[in-house]
């Protein structure tokens, strides 16, 4: 596997560049604001090709850079399909947008359960709602790793103040990320990694 993260915008969102070094095959997770270029030269030093656009939700910081990098790829757009409104229509979520944000169309819906394949690797959708209505992480089992998007962050979890948030399903959606290995790595849609286990007081109660 190989992995890149690219922090962009102006919340220092997460871009993520994963991929199989097998096949050389790379999805794209969350595309902020300015981080189609620098993750476009990554893929070309590497001779990977980008395969998939993957969103852990819609929210205009992760969806910022979209269109740029669908024009640029051509590659399908997954969303889960209670978030896919906010990728056509940006800004119909309800959280104000800090400039204008071109609408993209999504490819693909993500369900609960399903598994995303990039060459070898194999990214299980597990649904969390709570800060967004269609969030969701992305656990691949072989590298004991997960992307939490705005779920689960070091420290803390996603904001559940805003206008798509749904505080009532949050505990749920911990509840199931409680069940991974401790040792899991996470990382998430802002700031640094951390692990399942380093943030078990999140699932308590
Ligand atoms: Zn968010
Ligand atoms: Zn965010």
């Amino acid at each position: 596997m190989f992995f890149y993260k690219f922090p962009s915008g102006p919340f220092d969102t997460n871009a993520i560049l994963i991929g199989c070094s097998e096949t050389k095959k790379a999805a794209v997770i969350d595309p902020s604001l300015g981080s189609t270029d620098p993750i476009l030269e990554k893929a070309s030093e590497g001779g990977v090709s980008i395969e998939k656009i993957l969103l852990t939700h819609s929210h205009w910081d992760h969806i910022a850079d979209l269109h740029v990098l669908k024009n640029k790829t051509h590659a399908p757009i997954y969303v889960h399909p209670l978030d896919a409104q906010n990728v056509e229509h940006p800004g119909s979520d309800g959280i104000p947008l800090f400039f204008p944000i071109k609408s993209a169309v999504p490819d693909h819906f993500l369900q609960d359960g399903d598994v995303v394949e990039i060459g070898h690797l194999k990214l299980k959708v597990i649904h969390t709602p709570g800060h967004s209505p269609g969030a969701v992480c992305f656990y691949i089992e072989s590298e004991k790793l997960l992307i939490s998007g705005d779920t689960l962050f070091k420290g803390t979890i996603g904001n559940l103040q805003l206008p798509t948030a749904e505080p009532g399903k949050m505990r749920e959606s911990l509840r199931r990320l409680s069940e991974l290995p401790p040792d899991t790595h996470v990382v998430p849609g802002h700031g640094d990694d951390t692990t399942i286990g380093d943030e078990n007081r999140f699932f308590q109660n």
